[in-house]
């Protein structure tokens, strides 16, 4: 095969065993690679109905492609596990160069399966694996841990995908760490942490072979080229922290807790702000030729020093929903997530819940005692010092803490159950994955999207938002064409995170960010590539088979349409001030929108899954375990 090795490596932790495995080339061009074939193995290799934090998860790592060719932005993998946090598919994506790092060691793939009785480092060297002793690098930081392995190795080309402190200690919203990129929101630092699993290193050291090297030479120097015009100057110049005021001006930037869509301070945190005042370097990933990452830093006051890259969604969950409006203190938190491998828009949400917690009587200042102020503290909204201890306390599950690492679903629910709140009409998650920054109740049509997400609340698996956003559709009402258009914009991301590709090139084919723009000029990419001969149609297919897995997948651990939910607030508290002041979501609507969206899948009014639909894709086994 052009493109692939043709091999998944299969390693047991519990018996240091490993394996090879081989796929016929029709399982890859269904399943194709990162979060798509990440899913499959996931499927495949799982008990269903398992703990996630038990042996029985297996963690399911699959190469891009494009992983270590030229194609620009094409360096990705993605990663599947069950997920601690949803109790459904964990799926996430990272870039740069470890996936180049596995491209060249010869594997498409790999499967961890049970747990290791010390803390290891999993070594792939090229064919061979072994498993290092990893005790000594238990408390290092992410970046320390990468950085040991190297010294250890006496070898700077080897690239790590690591956990750091969060992990070790399987806070629910841990992160995976590989070059300063983290493959994040649904927890995959507890599930490797849980199995003892430090990090897994790889050398590669063999090329890859693709089918026509010319062809996808020059596809990919025109692609780059038009990179660096001004279809990615968003990204380039001041990167997604742009959005801060965008989406300010909206009345969408949630706010302490979401209670708000209008921050006070927006300008003190915005990206342009952040360019003026505090931008060190931007940097890239591997094969990226726009770089969207701000490197930042504290310059002054308590937190100077603390540096680390912003982007929006770190940034909205950690300033504005805090009510924080200090650069410094919102680069410090985010610093602690990424060194500590937990996942900052979950650090900054759950964080959030227990201020407005605090301030709403559910907790007083005693539950706040830790080893730095044994009296308690008052974390109220715009408390930094308050924030950042927060973050390190849940980072070290050090007092109450140890609840907060839980996610907000577990804490308000356990909160609620043993105090007799209601603290859940503020718990900011769907399906227990905390949101993301753009509010639902100005954004119908993401709503839709976001309730039926197959992780929960994220806005990377939706791209809904866009048309409300762009103004294709009116973002304060509903009509019947909105369960499609959510549909399509799903399917549409979800080719881009099964290549993978990042969605930030995808102006980039013909100057439209839609499937006439892109899908000619990816059928050639994947062509050139592997040999194949795909048209229009198979690339769209890649998106339905990604998100069909997926959801396959959740339907088998047990859900049902009670699970395509929002948050209560959503439904609730209209937001009192901005341009989206006055608006919800109603329950009626979103049971209205899910009819639609299920119709579009061609599902069940239950949203379940059609055997004939799935045999259509492809997917005879999955009709068989799952399909009505
Ligand atoms: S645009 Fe940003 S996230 Fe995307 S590949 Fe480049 S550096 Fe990485």
């Amino acid at each position: 095969m052009y493109g692939y090795s043709g091999k998944i490596l299969h390693i047991d932790l519990t018996t240091r065993k490993s394996w090879t495995e081989r796929k016929p080339e029709e399982w890859y061009k269904i399943y194709i690679g990162g979060v798509s074939m990440a899913a499959r193995l996931l499927w495949e290799n799982i008990k269903p109905g398992c703990d996630p934090l038990s042996p029985d998860n297996p963690i399911c790592i699959a190469n891009g492609m494009f992983a270590g060719t030229p194609v620009p932005v094409g360096g990705k993998y993605g990663l599947a596990s069950k997920s601690p946090l949803t109790g459904f598919i964990g799926d996430s994506l990272s870039g740069s160069w470890f996936p180049v790092a596995l491209k060249r060691s010869g594997w498409d793939a790999i499967v961890i399966h049970g747990a290791s009785a010390e803390w290891v480092n999993v070594f792939i060297d090229d064919d061979r694996v072994m498993f290092r002793d990893a005790r000594k690098l238990v408390g290092l930081n992410t970046y320390e841990t990468e950085e040991a392995i190297r010294e250890e190795l006496l070898d700077d080309q080897v690239r790590s995908a690591t956990i750091g402190p969060g992990g070790e200690k399987l806070v629910r919203f841990a992160n995976v760490t590989n070059d300063g990129r983290q493959a994040g929101r649904t927890g995959h630092g507890a599930v490797w942490g849980s199995k003892k699993l430090k990090a897994v290193s790889v050398r590669g050291t063999r090329g890859v072979v693709v089918a026509d090297p010319d062809t996808l030479m020059k596809l990919s120097f025109d692609i780059t080229q038009q990179a660096q015009g001004p279809y990615t100057v968003k990204y380039r110049v001041l990167g997604t922290a742009t959005n801060v005021l965008n989406m300010n001006k909206l009345g969408l930037l949630p706010t302490r807790n979401f209670q708000q869509g209008v921050f006070e301070m927006a300008e003190q945190v915005s990206g342009e702000y952040m360019e003026e005042h505090h931008k060190v370097k931007k940097i890239a990933c591997a094969q990226c030729p726009i770089a969207c990452e701000q490197v930042s830093a504290a310059k002054q006051g308590l937190y100077a020093g603390a540096m680390t890259g912003i982007e929006y969604e770190c940034l909205f969950a950690n300033g504005p929903n805090l009510g924080i409006g200090d650069m410094n203190a919102v680069i410090k938190l985010i610093e602690i997530a990424d060194r500590g491998g937990v996942d900052a828009m979950s650090q900054g949400v759950t964080i959030s819940w227990a201020m407005e917690s605090f301030e709403r009587g559910v907790f007083k200042k005693e539950d706040f005692k830790c080893k730095k102020y044994p009296e308690g503290f008052e974390p109220n909204f715009g408390n930094a010092e308050a924030a950042v201890t927060l973050a390190e306390m849940i980072r070290d599950r050090e007092g109450i803490g140890d609840l907060l690492a839980e996610g907000t679903r577990i804490a308000s629910r356990r909160v609620d159950a043993e105090r007799g709140t209601e603290s859940y009409k503020w718990a900011m998650h769907i399906k227990g994955l905390e949101c993301p920054g753009y509010d639902a109740r100005g954004l119908k049509t993401f709503s839709v999207g976001l309730a039926a997400g197959t992780r929960g609340g994220c806005h990377n698996r939706s791209a809904a938002y866009d048309p409300d956003i762009q103004g294709e559709v009116n973002r304060f009402t509903i009509d019947e064409t909105r369960g499609k258009v959510a549909a399509d914009t799903e399917e549409y991301a979800a080719v881009y995170d099964t290549l993978p590709l990042c969605k930030f090139i995808r102006r980039c084919f013909t100057g439209k960010a839609d499937r006439a723009g892109a899908w000619p000029t990816i059928a050639k990419l994947i062509n050139a590539t592997t040999g194949w001969n795909f048209g229009y149609e198979d690339v769209d297919l890649i998106g339905v088979r990604a998100h069909t897995i997926k959801k396959a997948f959740n339907i088998r651990e047990g859900w049902t349409r009670a699970d395509d939910h929002l948050p209560y607030r959503w439904h609730h508290d209209p937001m009192k001030e901005g341009a989206s002041a006055g608006h919800v979501v109603t329950e009626e609507e979103l049971e209205y929108l899910k009819d639609l969206y299920y119709a579009a899948k061609g599902w069940t009014k239950e949203g379940l899954i059609p055997k004939a639909k799935l045999i259509e894709l492809g997917m005879e086994d999955v009709a068989e375990a799952i399909g009505v």
